[in-house]
């Protein structure tokens, strides 16, 4: 259940099997891809090329796309877990943490997984509304997601207008006034969680600065210590790339992006709508690998019109499956779901609804390959009866609740039509932005 990375290398590692396995992949989208499709940002269509070997799994005579059909709604597991001998939950993270502070839900303040929905066309989040015109945005945390915002609220027109990014997003942000983006870490240099590219990336901008405070970059004891760990070179790197912003002169660039370090989020504050964050300066406490941000009680106010919280995802509960709402995962033991009594044989996950959102998309492959390992010693356990029927048995009941089931043939339909709505604006794709104009496109 869901097409994003996990998914497909789920898939991949039934087929790798040698055992005589059908997969029908059910998506709650009229299209495939997950995050790839709706949270890659679309100035990095390099990482977008893993969809063509999950087309390569796709077209499989043992595979089928079952799109448009989201299981919890439109079908409950327990009419899934009838007509399947297992189910693998692949369903991602769907939901945003959130900091939990006062005025969190002012006008705007928004979290970075609605502005990237927006900017990639995913239906659920094109409506939205974020006002470009004020001169001060501000993204709290400082991992790739908040890279991905920072680099789309900083990047020019000409730098986008040749991607997959949303129509309505590319001419809002033609118009953006934002001048000035803050980049908030909680804790030091040391713990930024970047990868080294995407934090280069953000020097390379055509017309935006960055810019980092050198005291910034003073480093306590156990930060040293973490540094001189081999096997923390990303961190290590990135203290080194920081190092090198700081170093820099100013420009005449007309965006600058600028990273804070040991502060979080107190409050945010406005009358009718978010006009300025209240942060408290930390310190780290705790041993090397483990230290935490305490609040020192020092605090400063920050103008600003737009605030991005960018600290995370969690996945969403499905009914009749046991969640953990501590780390925001199906409760699971290494893939196999767990209910109170212990784990359900034919019941598994992989992905970020099993490991929480940590990882690239790589990741996935190897996370759900161990998931396919746990099912696979599990077979003796499974009801292995002729009378699991798949989609024989799904599509009279989706028949009768009106649910039109997108297949990956209909998927290749709505691609087609998405490359050529591109073409004419220089651009890869147009997506669809609403689940009508999908379904449209199949029958046109
Ligand atoms: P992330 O890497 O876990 O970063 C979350 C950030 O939020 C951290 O800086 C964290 O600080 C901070 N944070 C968490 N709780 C906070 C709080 N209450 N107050 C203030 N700050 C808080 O998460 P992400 O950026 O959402 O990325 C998710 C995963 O997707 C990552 O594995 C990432 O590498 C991957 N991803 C990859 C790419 C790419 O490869 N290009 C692009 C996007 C995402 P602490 O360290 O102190 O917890």
């Amino acid at each position: 259940m869901g097409s994003g990375p996990s998914g497909f290398y789920a898939t991949e590692a039934l087929f790798k099997s040698g055992k005589n396995v059908f997969v029908d992949m059910y998506e709650r989208l009229p299209v495939p891809y997950g995050l790839v499709r709706h949270g890659v940002a679309p100035d990095h269509p390099k990482l977008k090329q893993a969809t063509q070997f999950y087309d390569k799994i796709a077209r499989a005579p043992n595979h089928r796309f079952v799109g448009n059909v989201c299981v919890g709604r439109d079908l409950t597991v327990t009419e899934l877990r009838e007509a399947y001998h297992a189910i693998i939950f692949t369903c991602g993270a769907e939901a945003d943490r959130k900091l939990g502070i006062p005025g969190e839900d002012l006008t705007g303040s928004h979290t970075a997984m609605e502005f990237a929905g927006w900017y990639n066309g995913h239906p659920d989040y094109c409506d939205h509304h974020f006002d470009l015109s004020r001169e001060v945005a501000v993204i709290i945390g400082q991992g790739n997601v908040a890279a991905d915002v920072c680099r789309i609220l900083a990047k020019t027109v000409d730098e986008l207008k040749n991607t997959d990014i949303a129509q309505h997003a590319l001419e809002a942000l033609a118009e953006s006034r934002v001048r000035e983006i803050h980049i908030i870490g909680r804790r030091g240099p040391a713990q930024a969680r970047f990868s080294n590219k995407e934090l280069l990336e953000l020097g390379e901008l055509a017309n935006a600065d960055v810019i980092v405070a050198p005291e910034a970059l003073e480093l306590n004891p156990e930060s040293e210590t973490e540094l001189a760990d081999r096997n923390n070179v990303t961190s290590m790197r990135n203290v080194e790339i920081f190092q090198s912003f700081a170093g820099r002169s100013a420009t005449i660039k007309r965006r600058r992006c600028h990273f804070h370090f040991l502060k979080s989020p107190v409050e945010l504050r406005g009358r009718q709508r978010l006009e300025s964050v209240v942060l408290e300066r930390n310190k780290l406490e705790g041993s090397p690998f483990n230290q935490a941000a305490r609040g020192t009680g020092e605090k400063m106010e920050l103008p600003c019109g737009l605030l991005f919280c960018s600290i995370g995802h969690k996945g969403v509960p499905v009914s009749g499956v046991s969640f953990d709402e501590r780390k925001g995962v199906f409760a699971n033991e290494e893939g196999r779901l767990r209910d109170g009594n212990g784990t359900v044989p034919g019941l598994y996950c992989a992905g970020w609804i099993k490991r929480g959102p940590t990882g690239v998309i790589a990741t996935n492959r190897g996370d759900s390959a161990a998931t396919v390992n746990a099912l696979l010693a599990d077979l003796a356990l499974l009801d292995s009866g002729e009378d699991r029927k798949g989609m024989d048995a799904i599509c009279p009941l989706l028949a009768k609740r009106g649910i039109k089931h997108v297949s990956f043939e209909d998927w290749l339909k709505i691609d087609a039509a998405e490359v050529r709505r591109g073409e004419s604006r220089g651009k890869p794709r147009e997506k669809f932005t609403r689940v009508r104009e999908m379904l449209k496109a199949i029958d046109s």
